[in-house]
């Protein structure tokens, strides 16, 4: 009888056990899903075709004279920088993944840093913001933007010691391809 209690106990508590496991990856998982979808949609949400057009008109943006005059470009601009504003806010509270946000933009937002600064200044000039700082957490990304380096190809090899673990802990098909003499000398592969 003893014998049969204790086996009763331990098979509940291997049970609630596992009930307990099942739950916490179904949750994880589901978080998992939803930080996808919150990055799926703020992706679609920067690759429409106005904030297209307000992020290409912000790489433009190389001096105070390039800011567009014209007041709805002016207020596409801040739109754009918003919708980035909030990806950044997004990518701090892990609602999207940091990871995919780096990865994906981070070419974009180097290329932006330099109007987003312009544009910054010259908002906080001309009282075109309440805000002391605009764009706060755009900034944390853009620093952020401009110390990553991929391990795809889009970025000139990291041999630090850093970049050589990070590479090595790439699956191999996703590796850059090592580049042949005849890369080097400017001719095509075969
Ligand atoms: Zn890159």
């Amino acid at each position: 009888m003893n014998w049969f209690q204790s086996s009763k106990d331990l098979i509940a508590i291997i049970i609630a056990t596992v009930a307990v496991l099942v739950s916490l990856a179904t949750v994880i998982m589901q978080r998992r899903q939803e930080r996808r979808a919150a990055y799926r949609e703020i992706y679609t949400a920067l690759m429409s075709d106005d904030l297209h057009k307000g992020r290409w008109m912000i790489r433009k943006v190389s001096e105070p004279g390039d800011i567009p005059k014209d007041e709805l470009d002016l207020r596409l601009i801040y739109r754009t920088l918003g919708v980035f504003d909030n990806m950044a806010m997004f990518a701090r509270h892990k609602v999207v993944p940091l990871k995919w946000v780096l990865e994906v933009w981070h070419h974009p937002l180097n290329e932006m840093r330099k109007g987003v600064g312009i544009i910054r200044k010259s908002a906080k000039e001309s009282n075109g913001t309440s805000a002391a700082e605009p764009w706060p957490q755009l900034w944390i990304l853009l620093d952020k933007a401009q110390a990553y380096h991929s391990t795809l190809p889009c970025c000139p090899p990291d041999n630090s010691w850093r970049g050589r673990i990070r590479r090595s802990a790439v699956p191999s098909r996703w590796r850059r391809r090592p580049r042949t003499r005849s890369d080097a000398a400017g001719r095509p592969t075969a």
